[in-house]
């Protein structure tokens, strides 16, 4: 233990903004706000909110707290900044991200946060008086909830003298962030990097995870240990399906020939238990292969990479037209320039880009679009109201929306009864902005209570939603439709949320057991997950009288509902809440019925299997999200006839 802190102690000593400490505390004594751009892994935000507290600010009762974009690096990096301050997680140096809030109040003195949870504190206390530091970090990132933030917290930092604010970006972007903040003084803290040799491929790759695959045994095979490689791919899917090739394709290795290689997932909804792997020292001879999504980018910083393989792309939310949608596009030039960065960080490093030297000077963007540019606005423009800033076209902002993008939020919350005709927010949209969801999630479970036509399914509604803002996968990895229809039977003739819900119900009445998960090849962590988050959901629902009004309806409704009863309540719920995200079926098949874009059910629906198997398909189909790949696919639907 002593030897351990000893080494952590050395370690923090060796970061690049270990020289620069008290010459970055002087700076923020004499600035109110400061902009402190470094290398990624110089130790900015594992180092400065420490610099921080050892430098009194949080003396006086008052806490230091620092936003991530990713909730994956909020935590692990308050584990590790625990660890490096010889206190207990959740104790002194906490983290609060949306369902999980690791802190103490009153013993809470370092928080790292999510900026979509800091963004949400200022609905309970708009000064955020409980701070005296705030620091944004990633800023050159630009998610909308960060955008939002430093717009919000432009405005009282003239109200509150005593608060401190620091900006922490990488490279790019320092100086729009100064002119923001009335020229604020940016600090630059040198890193170090060691060369990294580019290589590009010389045809374009028609598949770019066989293409990588590839790559990652060439580097095997002929590089010397130690030297670990990074890949940087779009999602948790596609993260899960090349670890299982490449567990393939080393079970038929012969492995007297060559190093093991340790292949290891990062993103951003991995559980806990599983982040801490990607930081264990990689053992003697042996290779350690990240298979990470953009959070390695500038997030978090592993060490021992020497390797970047990088395919180019990146997965964005997109919207137009009034639908929003996930799509795969090309990175930025700044951004693949990152993901080369993290090959130099210890020694001279080689980045493997799998698209050719012409696209990256002709076809890459500069730098990436900020999100509050191509996302839906409901949500902020929701908050933003409640918290009384009305006039939306002058409210701060780095990059201001267009207008029709505003328009099209203010629209979209009128029909969800968020806001009345003249604009002004309802007292149910009040009660969506509390709820810790989106607000059309809050409208459904709003709706199973309060609209006359589909009351007394809170519940089921409640467990539903609780299932769907879950995004990892409740089943096993690899778990195919014919398994499936094993498994549920006839459900995989039903629809996704009804799945769902009799999954639920059925884990509940066996008491949340594993086995039970085993037996229905569920993963049993994800499950704890949803349990954890509908008990969040179900505290706020008791906060509001939800249920109450709840047992009243049931005693109206007087008997028992069955099943059919209760799916076509369940059905109007959730139109409620996300009244533009259906499709109706045409003669070319199905279209979203606000803007002409023909969609397929992604084959992970239950509404595929049952498509295959029925003849009459039924006419609309609600579905909780569309991803553009290969086609425009809806996930998570549940189908009716009319409405
Ligand atoms: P920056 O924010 O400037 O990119 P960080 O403060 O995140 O830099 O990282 C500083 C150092 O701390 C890096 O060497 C990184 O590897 C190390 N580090 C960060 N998180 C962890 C962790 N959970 N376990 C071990 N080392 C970590
Ligand atoms: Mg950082």
């Amino acid at each position: 233990q002593i030897n351990k802190m000893k080494s952590i102690k050395e370690t923090r000593k060796s970061l690049p903004v270990y020289q620069y400490r008290q010459e970055i505390l002087d700076s923020i004594r004499q600035h109110q706000i400061l902009i402190v751009v470094g290398e990624t892994g110089s130790g900015k935000t594992t180092q400065l909110p420490q610099f921080l507290v050892e430098d009194g600010y949080t003396n006086d009762g008052k806490c230091v707290v620092c936003t991530q974009p990713r909730r994956v690096a909020a935590t692990s990096i308050a584990s590790r900044v625990a660890d490096e301050m010889d206190v207990i997680l959740g104790k002194e140096v906490g983290y609060n991200i949306r369902f999980d809030d690791r802190t103490t109040p009153d013993k809470t003195i370092l928080k790292y946060t999510t900026d979509g949870m800091l963004l949400r504190e200022f609905l309970n206390d708009p000064q955020l008086s409980s701070y005296s530091a705030i620091m944004i970090d990633e800023a050159h990132e630009r998610t909308l909830s960060t955008d939002i933030l430093l717009g919000l917290l432009r405005g009282i930092l003239q109200d509150r003298k005593d608060l401190r604010l620091i900006i922490s970006s990488a490279t790019m972007n320092a100086t729009k962030f100064s002119k923001f903040f009335f020229d604020c003084p940016i600090f630059n803290v040198p890193g170090r990097r060691f060369p990294v040799d580019i290589h590009y491929t010389l045809q374009p790759e028609g598949n770019y995870i066989n293409a990588a695959i590839t790559t990652i045994f060439q580097i095997h095979t002929t590089q010397k240990l130690p030297g670990d490689i990074l890949v940087f791919l779009t999602g948790q899917e596609e993260i899960e399906s090349m670890q299982t090739k490449l567990l393939e394709i080393l079970s038929k290795l012969d492995n007297t020939k060559f190093p093991d290689l340790l292949v290891v997932p990062i993103y951003a909804n991995l559980p806990q238990e599983q982040q801490s792997k990607i930081f264990e020292p990689t053992p003697k001879n042996c290779r350690k292969v990240v298979l990470a999504t953009n959070i390695a980018e500038t997030s978090l910083t592993i060490d021992g990479i020497k390797f970047v393989v990088d395919p180019g792309f990146v997965k964005e939310q997109s919207y137009s037209g009034g639908v929003s949608k996930l799509v795969t596009v090309p990175c930025s030039r700044a951004s693949v320039d990152q993901r080369a960065g993290r090959a130099g960080r210890l020694g001279p490093g080689k980045c493997f880009r799998l698209f050719t030297k012409w696209s990256y000077y002709n076809e890459l963007e500069k730098v990436p679009k900020p999100e509050i540019l191509r996302t839906k606005l409901n949500q902020v423009v929701l908050l933003l109201l409640s918290l009384g800033i009305n006039d939306l076209l002058h409210f701060p902002m780095l990059d201001k929306p267009k207008t029709i993008q505003l328009s099209e939020a203010l629209e979209n919350l009128y029909a969800i009864g968020a806001l009345n005709s003249r604009g002004a927010i309802t007292k149910v949209g009040q009660v969506m902005c509390d709820f810790p969801c989106d607000p059309e999630y809050a409208k459904v479970i709003y709706s199973s209570v309060f609209e006359e036509s589909c009351n007394g399914v809170l519940p089921e509604i409640v467990t539903i939603v609780s299932m769907l803002q879950e995004s990892n996968s409740i089943f096993v990895p690899g778990l195919n439709s014919e398994e499936k229809t094993k498994l549920f039977g006839s459900l995989m003739q039903s629809s996704d949320h009804m799945l769902y819900l009799w999954i639920y119900e059925q884990w509940e009445e066996n008491g949340y057991s594993r086995r039970w998960c085993q037996d229905f090849k569920l993963q049993h962590k994800t499950m704890k997950r949803v349990l954890r988050i509908r008990q969040q959901l179900w505290k706020y629902c008791r906060k509001q009288d939800f249920l109450l009004k709840h047992d009243q309806n049931l005693t109206q409704l007087k008997e028992n509902m069955p099943r059919s009863v209760i799916e076509a309540k369940i059905i109007k719920c959730f139109i409620s809440g996300f009244p533009t995200n259906i499709a109706k079926l045409s003669k070319q098949g199905y279209t979203n019925i606000k803007q002409d874009l023909s969609v397929s059910v992604h084959p992970s629906s239950v509404i595929f299997n049952r498509m295959k198997q029925e003849g009459k398909p039924m006419k609309y189909i609600l579905y909780q999200s569309l991803m553009l790949t290969s086609k425009e696919f809806i996930r998570d639907c549940i189908t009716f006839d009319k409405y």
